[in-house]
């Protein structure tokens, strides 16, 4: 393509004719955000073009690998500057000329309400389109929400809103998002389209069109609602992005954005959205290490060990396959090793038959796998990691199995939820080699990882481990060696007291349901009828010292045995069991603990603040390395409603004075299993936060 450059240009927009279109391309690298020099080009641009007569249409595309991808994240705080993006996108419409958005890789956010201002959108192939503000707490606020479902329709606008989610380039032409897809070189494609379009008059702008709002049925919004109940649980955002693509389809363009904007702000003043742009900084701030030292590298890993495939060891395998890392999965017996396998590939199919995953995806993944009993096949494996009982016999028995077959400098990693990584590290001859990868169950699926870092790993070593566990799609947060490290060990405090407040009077029901409306997915003994009442059990059926020792005695290990704390019927509905409720009462009598009533304050004071408490003294003892990664491990690691920002934010939305003062209420109760956090106290005195 024989293009005229027509004016030297220093900013990240350019200009060059094509014919009689004109080509407006951005240089933002490395995602092309919309930061205030590139929102001054696009403005600039069009004027170009309007002055220009010879200019008969125009094409707005990006070089590198991708179309805008959203607003420039290091403005968010500051000051708005002109143009706005409501202004930017407001000119590109108005353009009299017509505007071809050309989309490669992704449109997001701020480059999707550009795409939307232009009057036509060629995508490549493999673009994807979305609107992830809801994520951040927020809703598109230049207009989007009332040029989405005018040029995509409600529903699809509603799903990409509401969720955050985006769709690709096939399902944005099916609904009339994209106008068409380009297969080969983009932007001579783009041209061509433009000159198509040239002379086609009037110019279809997005914020005008009524097509798509025409037999609009009116049950949509509610349906959708109900649709995503459990999805949006507790979220604001959700609910004010349907309510804005609800204007849409009841006011002109000009008073939808006065509304959409009045929404927009009251998200912006809010504090879910606080937390949860908070939240997106922690995330990336979690991949960071401290005190590394300059020019570490992370060593190659081509291909891992596995050792145990069982509930963990097969999950964390397919971590590695869905990435294309050959593993090498070791087992006691070819039963246990058949039964692992095979599970992982029912996972596979599972994903398969949801449309997640191709066949041929599945057959890749599981032709990465080598089952084997043989440990000496781990002797070429760059990294081992071991999921077989939490046992610190049994872990030793294997490291010193490892020390004498694994090649030098492979990395020796444990999966051990509690046990002490310095103590499994010190028993061979490579201790610098040793570390802990701390994955959740499903392992396959939850995107927390704790990398724990013992007192003589290798600096190399660790930013191994954090950097693999970025290419496998997990969070990684570094964690010191402590008993439970970051997020098992803050459950005990909480587990605990949850325990002695239904000796005091409150039941399992009450204790489950303020932190499911506080907005945790489950409370304390949901989750262990989940997990399983018997996990750590002593087996000793005559031995019954706790209220879990007492349910497992008579075969109340939870879920899986359709009764634990609760009943469950066979669809594993729970419902409270008068059997639990007596062994409490008796449990009660026989140690002389009072009942009364308890309050759902006492049991937030006794099961939340303690676990800022917690959270606090390992800030204290630098097992984490900064109060966010503690948010980290709990959002990903447990569920804990993002739009609080994870438990430090949270306490310090709360005030940590007010923290204090409620753990000081319940201090003669909780004692002697709890003690203060010095950093609490301190912070608290002082009038300062953990995270601002
Ligand atoms: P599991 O009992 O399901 O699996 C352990 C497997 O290891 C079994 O299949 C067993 O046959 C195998 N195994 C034992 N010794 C072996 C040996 N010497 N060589 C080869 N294979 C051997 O246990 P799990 O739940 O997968 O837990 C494994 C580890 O992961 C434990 O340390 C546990 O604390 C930790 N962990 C578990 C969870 C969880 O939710 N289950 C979560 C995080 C971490």
């Amino acid at each position: 393509m024989e293009d005229v450059m027509d004016k030297a240009t220093t900013g990240p927009i350019s200009t060059r004719k094509h014919g009689d279109v004109l080509i407006v391309l951005s240089n933002n690298p490395p995602v092309n955000a919309l930061s205030t020099p590139v929102r001054q080009g696009l403005v600039d641009a069009i004027a170009e073009a309007e002055a220009d007569e010879s200019v008969k249409a125009v094409v707005i595309a990006c070089e590198g690998q991708t179309f805008f991808a959203g607003a420039d994240i290091t403005e968010f705080g500051k000051p708005p500057m002109q143009p706005w993006l409501p202004v930017v996108v407001d000119t590109i419409e108005n353009c009299s000329k017509p505007v071809v958005a050309a989309i490669h890789g992704t449109a997001l956010g701020g480059g999707l309400e550009v795409a939307l201002a232009c009057h036509y959108r060629v995508a490549d192939k493999s673009a994807k389109l979305g609107t992830p503000e809801v994520k951040l707490g927020l809703l598109p606020g230049a207009g989007g929400t009332q040029r989405l479902p005018r040029v995509a329709g409600v529903k699809k606008a509603l799903q990409m809103c509401a969720t955050g989610n985006p769709i690709g380039a096939k399902e944005a032409f099916d609904c009339g998002l994209v106008d068409r897809i380009v297969e080969g070189e983009l932007i001579p494609h783009a041209v061509g389209f433009a000159e198509e379009v040239r002379d086609v008059r009037p110019l279809a702008k997005s914020s005008e069109r009524q097509d798509r709002m025409a037999d609009l049925d009116r049950n949509v919004f509610d349906e959708f609602r109900k649709e995503n109940a459990k999805r949006f649980r507790g979220f604001e955002a959700p609910l004010k992005n349907i309510e804005a693509v609800r204007v849409a389809t009841q006011k002109p363009y000009g008073e939808g954005v006065i509304e959409e904007r009045k929404l927009f702000m009251e998200l912006m003043g809010g504090e879910q959205s606080a937390a949860q742009r908070y939240f997106f900084f922690a995330e990336r701030k979690a991949n960071k290490i401290e005190g590394l030292p300059e020019g570490t590298e992370p060593r190659p890993i081509r291909k891992v060990g596995v050792i145990g495939a069982g509930t963990m060891g097969g999950g964390i395998s397919m971590n590695f396959l869905s990435a294309g890392i050959p593993v090498t999965i070791i087992e006691m017996s070819q039963e246990a090793l058949d039964r692992g396998t095979g599970l992982m590939r029912r996972n596979y199919e599972a994903s398969a038959a949801k449309g997640k995953l191709t066949p041929e995806q599945v057959e890749n993944a599981m032709g990465y796998l080598q089952p084997t009993l043989d440990f000496a096949a781990l002797a070429d494996c760059d990294l081992i990691i071991e999921a077989v009982y939490e046992n610190m016999d049994v872990k030793k028995e294997v490291f010193g199995r490892l020390d004498k077959i694994a090649k030098p400098g492979a990395i020796l990693a444990s999966n051990t939820s509690y046990l002490n990584v310095n103590e499994i590290a010190a028993s061979i001859s490579r201790p610098e080699d040793v570390l802990g990868m701390h994955f959740f169950s499903p392992a396959n699926i939850m995107k927390l990882l704790e990398v724990v870092c013992g007192d003589r790993t290798a600096p190399d070593a660790l930013l191994t481990a954090m950097t693999l566990g970025k290419k496998i799609r997990k969070v990684p947060v570094v964690a010191g060696v402590c008993h439970g490290f970051i997020g098992n060990r803050m459950l005990m405090p909480r587990q605990i007291e949850a325990t002695k407040l239904l000796l005091e009077g409150a039941t399992p029901e009450q204790v489950d349901r303020v932190h499911v409306e506080f907005g945790m997915p489950m409370g304390p003994f949901q989750m262990a009828d989940l997990a399983g009442v018997d996990i750590g059990w002593h087996r000793d059926p005559k031995r019954i010292e706790t209220i879990r020792d007492a349910l497992c005695a008579i075969d109340r290990w939870g879920q899986k045995k359709g009764a634990g704390f609760y009943d469950y019927d066979e669809k594993r509905r729970p419902t409270p069991s008068p059997v639990v409720q007596q062994i409490i009462e008796d449990f009660a009598k026989k140690q002389g603990v009072e009942r009364r009533d308890i309050s759902d304050e006492e049991i937030v004071e006794r099961t939340l603040y303690t676990m800022v408490n917690e959270g606090a003294k390992i800030l204290e003892e630098h097992v984490a390395q900064r109060a966010s990664d503690i948010d980290v491990v709990w959002v990903y690691g447990y569920g804990w409603p993002v739009y609080r920002g994870g438990p430090m934010f949270w306490a310090d939305s709360v005030g940590l004075p007010k923290i204090v003062e409620g753990l000081k209420r319940q201090e003669e109760r909780m004692k002697p299993d709890f003690s203060f956090s010095r950093l609490l106290l301190d912070k608290a005195e002082k009038g300062e936060k953990f995270t601002r």
